[in-house]
């Protein structure tokens, strides 16, 4: 605050040199001047009261206070405003790209061990024995999954050996819409549920009786189609009081990885999860514990291999990356040139959306060169070369992003990497990341191609890891999400 006499000074001050420093025109002088004049006033009052003379001016001194209060206010409101905008910018921007399966608040997250994350609950018990013995016996859980466009169950043991396995494959349904039409995936999960479960029991040769206890994935997902399999999972572990593991589809995906042997990828390691849904690297730390280090700011891998296949005319039921995937070994991989994204952002996220326009704008320009009228008119040699090409880039994408983390996990004495989700049944993906992998000398597990996609085993098998835990939730009490981010854990690492 000001002191008196420095207020009086810095008032003469401000009268003398604005008026002597006036070049402009006469009317501007003038106008110049009267706010000068009432500035000056104004001032003057402000000076007599800080002088302790409050008789004549206090009225004014007071509207002058009082204006002073009220701009302050605004001045501090508007501040507020600015403050909680750059807040909730600086919150949005910290979850793009993971928007999900990152913890934001605003959703149920997946949290099997409690707030702590690694103290498990038995909530509806564990398979006989497996308490007590320290899991010396082996046992075979029942897993459902339908959490998109397939209805899947499997039988696995407790040692990863699958058992029994049943998939019904809606691809001729949406082959017809040209993508996943939820109420007739709803629709068709119904009309195929108990036939999977009966067709996995009977290959497996064992009973609902016989049966350790049941799996079934709760989220993420289409809600309605969960809910098909869920119900059906509750019915039988309440009907045959079976242990009950809602299993979360994502970390199925991850944990499909260590079916064949867990010793061979044991945590930490990082997991490179790519499928139609979502496209993240996740640093694993745990069952339940996944600290996600990069995410797709908009579409994910698979999501883009089934567009550009459909963009070129091929089968897309039940996902087009297989057949992009086998057009392309007739093409040329750098012959179209595509612009490779995020090439200069220095993080792990991945972005397909400037992809899917950029393969889509090149197979236009090929049609109008080759003066054919659309892209589905290209010939079969044009199409191999944009296949190949899409594929190439898609996945020096995928490469560039992976080995940034990879620099990251090497801090941290990580060196195993597993590769999961759909688009990892991929062959050239698989031995291009294998030769990352090779070269910086890396340990790295992808699960047999058949095993990458949605089927059954991946929630028996996702429970069955979390049973070995000491870990079971309450059939009771069970519902679905659609959205389902891993937990946050405050000193996870
Ligand atoms: P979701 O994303 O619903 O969990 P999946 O995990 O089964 O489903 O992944 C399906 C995705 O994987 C689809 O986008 C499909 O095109 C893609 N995909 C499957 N096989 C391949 C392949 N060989 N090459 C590329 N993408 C593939
Ligand atoms: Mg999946």
């Amino acid at each position: 605050m000001w002191g008196s006499s420095t207020r009086s000074s810095r008032i003469a001050a401000i009268g003398v040199t604005t008026v002597h420093g006036f070049t402009s025109p006469a009317g501007s002088i003038s106008s110049r001047m009267s706010r000068l004049r009432h500035v000056n006033t104004n001032a003057i009052m402000r000076a007599f009261t800080t002088n302790g003379n409050n008789s004549t001016s206090t009225v004014d001194v007071d509207s002058s206070t009082s204006a002073d209060i009220t701009k302050n206010a605004k001045r501090i409101e508007k501040r507020k405003q600015k403050d909680k905008r750059q807040a909730s910018a600086a919150k949005r921007s910290k979850f793009i790209g993971l928007a999900k399966a990152v913890d934001r608040g605003s959703f149920p997250t997946y949290q099997p061990g409690g707030s702590s994350g690694d103290i498990f609950v038995a909530k509806s018990g564990l398979p006989v024995d497996i308490s007590s013995t320290g899991g010396g016996r082996l046992f075979t859980v029942l897993g459902i999954e339908s959490s998109c466009d397939d209805t899947g169950a499997a039988v696995v043991r407790s040692d990863g050996v699958i058992l029994g396995e049943s998939l019904a494959s809606q691809a001729h349904i949406h082959e017809e819409w040209g993508g996943i039409v939820p109420g007739l995936a709803k629709t068709a999960h119904e009309e195929n549920i108990d036939r999977v479960v009966n067709d996995a029991l009977q290959q497996a040769q064992i009973t609902l009786e016989e049966i350790d206890a049941i799996g079934v994935t709760v989220g993420p997902g289409l809600e309605i189609c969960l809910r098909v399999g869920c119900e059906k999972a509750i019915q039988l572990a309440t009907e045959y009081d079976k242990p009950f593991v809602g299993i979360h589809h994502l970390e199925a995906h991850i944990l499909m990885a260590r079916i064949e042997n867990p010793e061979l990828l044991q945590f930490p390691f990082l997991a490179l999860l790519t499928s139609g849904g979502h496209c993240q690297l996740l640093k694993c730390l745990g069952i339940g514990r996944y600290e996600i280090i990069g995410g797709t700011l908009d579409d994910s891998l698979g999501e883009c291999y089934d567009k550009t296949a459909r963009l070129l005319g091929l089968p897309v039921g039940g996902g087009g990356g297989p057949a992009l995937e086998a057009l392309a070994k007739e093409g040329n991989a750098t012959l179209i040139p595509l612009t490779i994204p995020l090439h200069r952002r220095h993080d792990c996220d991945f972005s397909y959306a400037g992809l899917k326009t950029n393969i889509r704008r090149a197979a236009e320009g090929l049609a109008i060169d080759r003066n054919v009228t659309s892209v589905l008119d290209l010939s079969r040699k044009d199409k191999a070369d944009l296949a190949a090409s899409f594929q190439n880039t898609a996945i020096i994408h995928l490469e560039q992003r992976l080995e940034r983390a990879m620099k990251m996990m090497e801090k941290e004495d990580i060196s195993s990497l597993a590769v999961v989700g759909g688009v990892a049944a991929n062959q050239e993906l698989r031995s291009r990341l294998n030769a990352v992998c090779e070269h910086k000398n890396w340990n790295m597990v992808v699960p047999p191609p058949r095993l990458c996609t949605d089927q059954g085993a991946m929630a028996s098998w996702a429970a069955i890891e979390r049973l070995k835990i000491g870990s079971s939730d309450d059939p009771s009490n069970q519902t679905v999400y659609a959205r389902y981010p891993f937990s946050s854990y405050p000193n996870i690492s």
